[in-house]
Protein backbone atom coordinates (compact mmCIF):
# COMPACT_ATOMS: atom_id res chain seq x y z
CA UNK A 1 0.00 0.00 0.00
CA UNK A 2 1.49 3.40 -0.88
CA UNK A 3 1.90 5.86 1.75
CA UNK A 4 2.05 9.50 1.96
CA UNK A 5 4.68 11.55 3.10
CA UNK A 6 4.11 15.66 3.64
CA UNK A 7 7.07 17.49 2.88
CA UNK A 8 6.74 20.48 5.24
CA UNK A 9 10.25 22.15 5.32
CA UNK A 10 11.90 25.44 3.69
CA UNK A 11 11.28 26.91 0.67
CA UNK A 12 13.17 25.22 -2.27
CA UNK A 13 14.38 22.48 0.43
CA UNK A 14 11.80 19.81 -1.97
CA UNK A 15 13.93 20.38 -4.68
CA UNK A 16 17.05 19.12 -2.89
CA UNK A 17 15.21 16.08 -1.20
CA UNK A 18 13.23 15.00 -3.85
CA UNK A 19 15.38 13.28 -5.87
CA UNK A 20 17.33 11.66 -2.48
CA UNK A 21 14.41 10.80 -0.60
CA UNK A 22 12.46 8.69 -3.62
CA UNK A 23 16.31 6.87 -4.09
CA UNK A 24 15.97 6.26 -0.78
CA UNK A 25 12.54 4.43 -0.44
CA UNK A 26 13.51 2.64 -3.65
CA UNK A 27 16.41 1.29 -2.03
CA UNK A 28 14.62 0.16 1.34
CA UNK A 29 11.55 -1.35 -0.86
CA UNK A 30 9.00 1.57 0.91
CA UNK A 31 6.08 2.75 -1.88
CA UNK A 32 5.71 6.38 -0.24
CA UNK A 33 4.68 8.92 -2.28
CA UNK A 34 6.36 12.74 -1.13
CA UNK A 35 4.13 15.29 -1.30
CA UNK A 36 4.30 19.20 -0.65
CA UNK A 37 0.42 19.29 -0.21
CA UNK A 38 -2.12 16.91 0.91
CA UNK A 39 -5.27 16.61 2.61
CA UNK A 40 -4.41 15.88 6.54
CA UNK A 41 -5.83 13.06 7.02
CA UNK A 42 -4.29 11.29 3.93
CA UNK A 43 -1.14 11.84 5.54
CA UNK A 44 1.01 8.98 7.23
CA UNK A 45 4.26 10.49 7.66
CA UNK A 46 5.53 14.32 7.83
CA UNK A 47 9.21 15.32 7.04
CA UNK A 48 9.62 18.65 8.93
CA UNK A 49 11.93 21.63 9.33
CA UNK A 50 10.85 24.79 11.73
CA UNK A 51 11.15 27.16 8.17
CA UNK A 52 7.40 25.69 7.08
CA UNK A 53 3.86 27.37 8.10
CA UNK A 54 2.61 24.24 9.23
CA UNK A 55 2.28 24.59 13.13
CA UNK A 56 -0.89 23.16 13.90
CA UNK A 57 -0.82 19.02 13.70
CA UNK A 58 -4.02 18.73 14.84
CA UNK A 59 -5.70 17.75 11.77
CA UNK A 60 -3.12 14.99 10.71
CA UNK A 61 -4.88 12.27 12.66
CA UNK A 62 -3.38 9.44 10.18
CA UNK A 63 0.53 10.36 10.72
CA UNK A 64 2.41 7.73 12.49
CA UNK A 65 5.83 9.87 12.91
CA UNK A 66 6.86 13.67 12.36
CA UNK A 67 11.00 13.29 11.19
CA UNK A 68 12.52 16.48 11.74
CA UNK A 69 15.29 16.96 9.23
CA UNK A 70 16.94 19.28 12.17
CA UNK A 71 19.05 18.07 15.04
CA UNK A 72 17.96 21.03 16.92
CA UNK A 73 13.90 20.81 17.87
CA UNK A 74 13.75 23.36 20.02
CA UNK A 75 10.87 25.45 17.86
CA UNK A 76 8.65 22.02 17.39
CA UNK A 77 8.74 19.99 20.78
CA UNK A 78 6.83 22.08 22.99
CA UNK A 79 4.53 22.28 20.21
CA UNK A 80 0.84 21.45 22.19
CA UNK A 81 -0.78 19.97 19.08
CA UNK A 82 1.97 17.67 18.39
CA UNK A 83 0.88 14.59 19.48
CA UNK A 84 2.91 12.19 17.27
CA UNK A 85 5.83 10.45 17.70
CA UNK A 86 8.66 13.21 16.89
CA UNK A 87 12.23 11.72 15.69
CA UNK A 88 15.01 14.06 15.18
CA UNK A 89 17.74 13.97 12.85
CA UNK A 90 20.88 12.23 13.90
CA UNK A 91 22.83 12.41 10.10
CA UNK A 92 25.88 10.73 9.20
CA UNK A 93 26.65 13.82 7.23
CA UNK A 94 26.51 16.40 9.65
CA UNK A 95 28.10 14.42 12.04
CA UNK A 96 31.04 14.82 10.10
CA UNK A 97 30.77 18.08 8.96
CA UNK A 98 30.23 19.04 12.79
CA UNK A 99 33.36 17.18 13.57
CA UNK A 100 35.53 18.56 10.77
CA UNK A 101 33.90 22.14 12.75
CA UNK A 102 35.21 21.61 16.09
CA UNK A 103 38.17 20.08 15.32
CA UNK A 104 39.01 23.14 13.02
CA UNK A 105 38.49 26.06 15.36
CA UNK A 106 40.20 23.68 18.39
CA UNK A 107 43.06 23.68 17.05
CA UNK A 108 42.86 27.32 15.74
CA UNK A 109 42.94 28.32 18.98
CA UNK A 110 45.11 25.36 20.34
CA UNK A 111 48.15 26.19 17.59
CA UNK A 112 47.28 30.01 18.05
CA UNK A 113 46.25 30.92 14.60
CA UNK A 114 43.89 33.74 15.87
CA UNK A 115 46.55 35.66 16.56
CA UNK A 116 49.46 35.62 13.67
CA UNK A 117 52.94 36.93 14.26
CA UNK A 118 53.15 40.78 13.85
CA UNK A 119 57.14 40.11 14.96
CA UNK A 120 59.52 37.34 15.25
CA UNK A 121 58.45 36.20 18.59
CA UNK A 122 58.62 32.42 18.45
CA UNK A 123 55.89 31.25 21.05
CA UNK A 124 55.67 27.17 20.33
CA UNK A 125 52.84 25.85 21.14
CA UNK A 126 51.71 23.33 23.59
CA UNK A 127 51.50 19.42 22.08
CA UNK A 128 47.75 18.24 22.32
CA UNK A 129 48.37 15.98 25.41
CA UNK A 130 49.40 19.22 27.39
CA UNK A 131 46.39 21.16 26.34
CA UNK A 132 42.35 20.00 28.15
CA UNK A 133 39.45 20.07 25.79
CA UNK A 134 35.90 19.77 27.82
CA UNK A 135 32.46 19.41 26.03
CA UNK A 136 29.18 20.59 27.56
CA UNK A 137 27.23 17.76 26.11
CA UNK A 138 28.19 14.42 24.76
CA UNK A 139 25.69 13.83 23.01
CA UNK A 140 25.62 12.18 19.15
CA UNK A 141 27.79 15.30 18.10
CA UNK A 142 29.40 15.95 21.04
CA UNK A 143 30.90 12.43 21.58
CA UNK A 144 31.89 12.52 17.47
CA UNK A 145 33.94 15.70 18.50
CA UNK A 146 35.04 14.41 21.38
CA UNK A 147 36.22 11.35 20.21
CA UNK A 148 38.41 13.03 17.14
CA UNK A 149 40.07 15.24 19.47
CA UNK A 150 40.90 12.14 22.41
CA UNK A 151 42.53 10.89 18.56
CA UNK A 152 44.82 13.33 18.22
CA UNK A 153 45.78 13.21 21.65
CA UNK A 154 43.55 15.94 23.52
CA UNK A 155 43.12 15.61 27.17
CA UNK A 156 39.26 15.46 26.71
CA UNK A 157 37.00 16.00 29.38
CA UNK A 158 32.66 16.06 29.08
CA UNK A 159 29.62 16.84 30.59
CA UNK A 160 26.09 15.34 30.06
CA UNK A 161 22.84 14.70 32.11
CA UNK A 162 23.76 11.30 32.53
CA UNK A 163 26.73 8.89 33.62
CA UNK A 164 28.12 7.64 30.84
CA UNK A 165 31.62 5.96 29.72
CA UNK A 166 33.47 6.31 26.48
CA UNK A 167 37.21 5.29 26.43
CA UNK A 168 39.34 8.33 26.24
CA UNK A 169 37.02 10.84 27.60
CA UNK A 170 36.78 11.44 31.18
CA UNK A 171 33.08 11.71 31.82
CA UNK A 172 31.49 14.22 34.30
CA UNK A 173 27.69 14.45 35.14
CA UNK A 174 25.54 16.78 37.72
CA UNK A 175 26.52 20.00 39.33
CA UNK A 176 29.87 18.85 40.55
CA UNK A 177 30.89 17.25 37.42
CA UNK A 178 29.75 20.97 35.27
CA UNK A 179 32.43 22.48 37.63
CA UNK A 180 34.98 19.55 37.29
CA UNK A 181 34.50 20.16 33.42
CA UNK A 182 34.73 23.65 33.90
CA UNK A 183 37.61 24.16 35.91
CA UNK A 184 40.05 21.67 33.29
CA UNK A 185 38.89 22.77 30.37
CA UNK A 186 41.66 25.37 28.35
CA UNK A 187 39.11 25.36 25.20
CA UNK A 188 35.47 24.77 25.76
CA UNK A 189 33.04 23.08 23.23
CA UNK A 190 29.11 23.73 24.00
CA UNK A 191 26.80 21.28 22.07
CA UNK A 192 24.08 21.01 24.42
CA UNK A 193 20.26 21.57 23.01
CA UNK A 194 18.46 24.48 23.63
CA UNK A 195 16.38 23.57 26.49
CA UNK A 196 14.73 25.07 29.74
CA UNK A 197 17.74 23.91 32.33
CA UNK A 198 20.64 24.88 29.48
CA UNK A 199 19.43 28.23 28.64
CA UNK A 200 22.17 30.75 30.22
CA UNK A 201 24.38 27.60 31.15
CA UNK A 202 27.63 30.11 30.23
CA UNK A 203 26.68 32.83 32.15
CA UNK A 204 28.57 35.48 34.81
CA UNK A 205 29.30 32.65 37.24
CA UNK A 206 29.76 29.32 35.28
CA UNK A 207 32.21 31.85 33.04
CA UNK A 208 34.63 32.84 36.05
CA UNK A 209 34.66 28.93 36.68
CA UNK A 210 36.41 28.34 33.58
CA UNK A 211 40.61 28.87 33.63
CA UNK A 212 41.55 32.53 33.32
CA UNK A 213 42.32 32.70 29.40
CA UNK A 214 40.16 30.13 28.25
CA UNK A 215 38.84 29.83 24.93
CA UNK A 216 34.98 28.85 23.93
CA UNK A 217 33.81 27.23 20.56
CA UNK A 218 29.93 27.10 20.87
CA UNK A 219 28.60 25.56 17.44
CA UNK A 220 25.59 24.30 20.42
CA UNK A 221 22.62 27.06 20.80
CA UNK A 222 23.17 30.86 20.79
CA UNK A 223 20.80 30.44 24.25
CA UNK A 224 23.47 28.86 25.79
CA UNK A 225 25.08 31.84 26.38
CA UNK A 226 24.63 34.74 28.27
CA UNK A 227 25.58 37.28 26.09
CA UNK A 228 26.66 39.82 28.32
CA UNK A 229 28.48 38.24 30.54
CA UNK A 230 30.38 36.72 27.75
CA UNK A 231 31.45 39.79 26.10
CA UNK A 232 32.36 41.03 30.06
CA UNK A 233 34.37 38.40 30.27
CA UNK A 234 36.35 38.58 27.01
CA UNK A 235 36.70 42.82 27.92
CA UNK A 236 38.41 41.41 31.30
CA UNK A 237 40.26 38.52 29.70
CA UNK A 238 38.65 35.60 31.43
CA UNK A 239 37.84 34.40 28.05
CA UNK A 240 40.76 34.98 25.45
CA UNK A 241 38.53 34.36 22.59
CA UNK A 242 34.95 32.72 21.20
CA UNK A 243 33.84 31.54 17.91
CA UNK A 244 30.01 31.64 18.02
CA UNK A 245 28.22 29.76 15.36
CA UNK A 246 24.81 30.21 16.68
CA UNK A 247 22.66 33.15 18.14
CA UNK A 248 19.31 33.73 20.10
CA UNK A 249 18.72 35.81 17.08
CA UNK A 250 19.67 34.79 13.44
CA UNK A 251 20.44 36.07 11.68
CA UNK A 252 22.82 38.17 14.16
CA UNK A 253 21.85 41.83 14.18
CA UNK A 254 23.88 43.93 11.83
CA UNK A 255 25.02 45.82 15.09
CA UNK A 256 25.43 43.34 17.56
CA UNK A 257 28.84 43.82 19.45
CA UNK A 258 29.91 39.78 18.24
CA UNK A 259 30.52 41.04 14.59
CA UNK A 260 33.19 43.67 15.84
CA UNK A 261 34.30 42.48 18.92
CA UNK A 262 38.27 41.64 18.14
CA UNK A 263 38.14 38.44 19.82
CA UNK A 264 35.17 36.77 18.51
CA UNK A 265 35.05 34.88 15.42
CA UNK A 266 31.38 34.81 14.44
CA UNK A 267 30.25 31.87 11.71
CA UNK A 268 26.75 32.01 10.12
CA UNK A 269 25.35 29.17 11.85
CA UNK A 270 27.24 26.72 9.33
CA UNK A 271 28.64 24.42 11.47
CA UNK A 272 26.85 20.83 10.48
CA UNK A 273 24.11 21.10 8.07
CA UNK A 274 21.97 18.40 7.27
CA UNK A 275 22.84 16.74 3.80
CA UNK A 276 19.86 15.25 1.81
CA UNK A 277 21.93 12.37 0.56
CA UNK A 278 22.90 10.66 4.01
CA UNK A 279 19.73 12.48 5.39
CA UNK A 280 17.27 10.88 3.01
CA UNK A 281 18.34 7.40 4.49
CA UNK A 282 18.00 7.97 8.12
CA UNK A 283 14.08 9.10 7.09
CA UNK A 284 13.42 5.75 4.93
CA UNK A 285 14.76 3.58 7.68
CA UNK A 286 12.81 5.41 10.58
CA UNK A 287 9.95 4.77 8.11
CA UNK A 288 10.79 1.32 7.43
CA UNK A 289 10.64 0.92 11.27
CA UNK A 290 7.65 2.01 12.00
CA UNK A 291 6.20 0.08 9.22
CA UNK A 292 7.56 -3.09 11.18
CA UNK A 293 6.24 -2.34 14.12
CA UNK A 294 9.54 -1.13 15.26
CA UNK A 295 10.32 2.03 17.58
CA UNK A 296 11.71 5.20 15.59
CA UNK A 297 15.36 5.64 15.86
CA UNK A 298 16.20 9.37 17.78
CA UNK A 299 13.27 9.63 18.99
CA UNK A 300 12.49 13.16 20.95
CA UNK A 301 11.55 13.01 24.83
CA UNK A 302 9.11 15.63 25.49
CA UNK A 303 9.69 15.48 29.00
CA UNK A 304 13.48 16.16 28.55
CA UNK A 305 13.06 18.18 25.54
CA UNK A 306 15.43 16.83 22.80
P1 LIG B 1 21.94 14.90 21.49
O1 LIG B 1 22.44 13.63 20.88
O2 LIG B 1 20.52 14.98 21.92
O3 LIG B 1 22.91 15.24 22.70
C1 LIG B 1 22.64 16.26 23.62
C2 LIG B 1 23.66 16.16 24.75
O4 LIG B 1 23.38 17.22 25.68
C3 LIG B 1 23.57 14.83 25.52
O5 LIG B 1 24.85 14.44 25.94
C4 LIG B 1 22.71 15.22 26.72
O6 LIG B 1 22.92 14.41 27.85
C5 LIG B 1 23.22 16.61 26.99
N1 LIG B 1 22.26 17.38 27.76
C6 LIG B 1 21.01 17.75 27.46
N2 LIG B 1 20.44 18.44 28.46
C7 LIG B 1 21.37 18.49 29.44
C8 LIG B 1 21.38 19.06 30.74
N3 LIG B 1 20.33 19.71 31.24
N4 LIG B 1 22.51 18.91 31.51
C9 LIG B 1 23.57 18.25 31.01
N5 LIG B 1 23.63 17.68 29.78
C10 LIG B 1 22.53 17.81 29.02
O7 LIG B 1 22.15 16.13 20.49
P2 LIG B 1 23.24 16.28 19.33
O8 LIG B 1 22.80 15.59 18.10
O9 LIG B 1 24.58 15.95 19.89
O10 LIG B 1 23.11 17.85 19.04
C11 LIG B 1 23.41 18.79 20.06
C12 LIG B 1 22.93 20.17 19.62
O11 LIG B 1 23.76 20.67 18.58
C13 LIG B 1 21.54 20.20 18.98
O12 LIG B 1 20.51 20.18 19.97
C14 LIG B 1 21.56 21.51 18.23
O13 LIG B 1 21.14 22.53 19.11
C15 LIG B 1 23.05 21.70 17.92
N6 LIG B 1 23.33 21.63 16.47
C16 LIG B 1 23.93 22.70 15.87
C17 LIG B 1 24.22 22.65 14.52
C18 LIG B 1 24.92 23.80 13.85
O14 LIG B 1 25.05 23.81 12.62
N7 LIG B 1 25.41 24.77 14.59
C19 LIG B 1 23.91 21.51 13.77
C20 LIG B 1 23.30 20.44 14.41
C21 LIG B 1 23.01 20.50 15.77
P3 LIG B 1 22.58 12.83 27.83
O15 LIG B 1 23.65 12.22 26.97
O16 LIG B 1 22.68 12.44 29.25
O17 LIG B 1 21.19 12.73 27.22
Amino acid sequence: MTRTALFAAGDGDFAEYEAPLHAAFARAGLDVAVVTEAAPDTVDYIIYAPANPLQDFTPFTRCRAVLSLWAGVERIVGNPTLTQPLARMVDPSLTQGMVEYVTGHVLRYHLGLDRPATAWDPVVPPLAQDRRVGFLGLGELGRACAQALAGLGFQVAGWSRSARDVAGIAYHHGAEGLRDVLRSSDILVTLLPDTPATANILNADTLAQLPRGARIVNPGRGTLIEDAALLAALDSGQIAAATLDVFRTEPLPADHPYWVHPRVTVTPHIAAATRPDTASEVIAQNIARVEAGLPLLHEVSRGAGY
